[in-house]
């Protein structure tokens, strides 16, 4: 259930109406809007008369929220969230860009990646250092000396710094390098995964599940903020379908109905979408032209010796193409980049 509340409505105006949803067996969210405080109900109760919330002091409006997620539901914050990661907003007007390579590898590498994102103008530096490899042959990172090196290398460059968690014993560590923990396509089931991270106060990207709905990717963004921590960030990477020209096949319908259905802001990481360095660029713009609030993309110094995804990986002269081609996108739908 959601309830909003007058303009201007009294704390105890508010109160007494978290106690009265409080009493009857519903986990009360607050979300104070620029006009508007929210109070979503998250609870076992279906049948209750909005009415019996509505004749009380300060309240506007009560309805139920029919779709099976509430607190990741567009009705929740109509005016759509912003995250504030650093100096860098998600969700606002501008169009953050997350670039760097699949996995750190290296000093060198992660060092001459953080350089060339930078110049480019990306605000944060991807790499994986806990990799999900279908081989388990594979190179799987570097673990938390990948994270210490890539942390040393952002902050030498101003970048903030997103990296995999692929398991929640992770979780403690990974807090002390990363801006905001990433949730790779693999793991948006792991309800436990989401659970942990529910209790953390850093941001989530949540990639969509290979096969995954968009609805099933609500879902568990709200298991997420069912745990108190409502900085998700949603990420379409691409599903799974008949076609295997491309690795993946790259989803942008889903950016603009996410933009309806939920609040939250939606990125796009069009290099696990394609799996094709050539078709990486085309899907980034029509990602941000389809309205994305970011991107998530693979750059690699030199992508031939890459030790995960170069053939997706682009080069830094391409990525330096896309970032001058995004600045005439983006304003062209009303952002900036
Ligand atoms: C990645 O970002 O490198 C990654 C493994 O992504 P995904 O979970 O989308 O496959
Ligand atoms: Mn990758």
């Amino acid at each position: 259930m959601l309830v909003v509340m007058q303009e201007g409505a009294a704390e105890a105006q508010i109160q007494a109406v978290i106690d009265r949803m409080v009493a009857m067996g519903f986990n009360v969210h607050r979300s104070t809007g620029v006009v508007h405080t929210v109070l979503g109900g998250v609870g076992p109760m279906d049948e209750f008369d909005p009415a019996a919330f509505e004749v009380m002091e300060g309240v506007k409006e009560c309805h139920r929220i029919m779709s099976p997620y509430k607190l990741a539901s567009r009705s929740f914050r109509p005016g759509g969230t912003i995250i504030k990661v650093g100096g860098v907003e998600i969700g606002g007007p501008k169009v953050v860009v997350m670039a760097g390579p699949c996995s750190v590898e290296s000093e060198q590498q992660i060092a001459r990646s953080a350089e060339q994102c930078a110049a480019a103008g990306a605000s944060f530096i991807r790499g994986g250092a806990f990799k999900p490899r279908s081989s388990p042959y594979a190179f799987q990172g570097l673990g938390e000396e990948g994270l210490k090196l890539m942390r040393r290398a952002a902050d030498q460059h101003g970048l903030l710094v997103i990296s995999e968690v692929m398991d929640h014993t992770q979780i403690p560590m990974m807090l002390g390098y990363c801006d905001v923990l990433q949730v790779g396509a693999r793991n948006m089931q792991n309800f436990n995964l989401l659970k942990e991270l529910g209790k953390i106060r850093k941001p989530v990207l949540l990639k969509r599940g290979i096969s995954a709905t968009i609805e099933e990717l609500l879902l568990s963004a709200e298991y997420v903020m069912a745990g108190g921590n409502y900085e998700v960030i949603l990420c379409e990477r691409g599903i799974r379908t008949f076609e295997t020209y491309t690795r993946n096949t790259m989803d942008i319908s889903a950016i603009p109905v996410v933009k309806k259905l939920s609040h939250l802001p939606m990125v796009a990481d069009p290099s696990h979408g394609t799996g094709r360095r050539d078709k990486v660029i085309p899907m980034a713009r029509a990602s941000v032209a389809a309205g994305a609030d970011g991107l998530l993309v693979e750059v690699h110094p030199n992508p031939n010796e890459a030790l995960s995804d170069g053939p997706q990986s682009l080069y830094p002269d391409q990525f330096n193409e896309l970032m001058a081609q995004l600045k005439i996108i983006a304003p062209a739908v009303g952002r900036t980049l």
